[in-house]
């Protein structure tokens, strides 16, 4: 989608700090980071939220899942970390390209 920021992201046509990237997704700096690391993980393919999920995108979302853990890691964030993923408007989502949180350090506030 030629007018979505993060497919723009995704094709390189936006700049961005990207921290790891393979044929299904990219991860990159959060522009406005809440913690002392803040990640976002979208999938290459576009797809706008949760609500959009179908039989087709499982292995994609187990490759995003299951990549967490390493770049939680990768980060230096071995005493572990948060996953938010924003869904519609209720959830607060402002993109609406699906996208993972990944958030940790020692800023990172209580969850109530
Ligand atoms: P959400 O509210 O879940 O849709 O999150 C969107 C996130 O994208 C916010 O945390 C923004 O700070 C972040 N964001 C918006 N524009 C950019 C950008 N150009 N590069 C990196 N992160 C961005
Ligand atoms: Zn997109």
């Amino acid at each position: 989608m030629s007018d979505c920021l993060f497919c723009n992201i995704s094709q390189g046509n936006i700049p961005s700090d990207i921290v790891y990237e393979d044929d299904q997704v990219v991860v990159f700096k959060d522009i406005y980071p809440k913690a002392d690391v803040h990640l976002l993980m979208i999938s290459r393919q576009h797809i706008g939220s949760l609500n959009e999920l179908d039989k087709s995108h499982d292995e994609l979302i187990c490759h995003m899942m299951r990549l967490l853990s390493k770049l939680a890691k990768d980060q230096g964030l071995d005493n572990g970390f948060r996953t938010i993923i924003n869904t519609g408007p209720g959830g607060g989502q402002e993109v609406y390209h699906l996208h993972m949180h990944i958030l940790g350090g020692d800023s990172l506030p209580g969850f109530a």
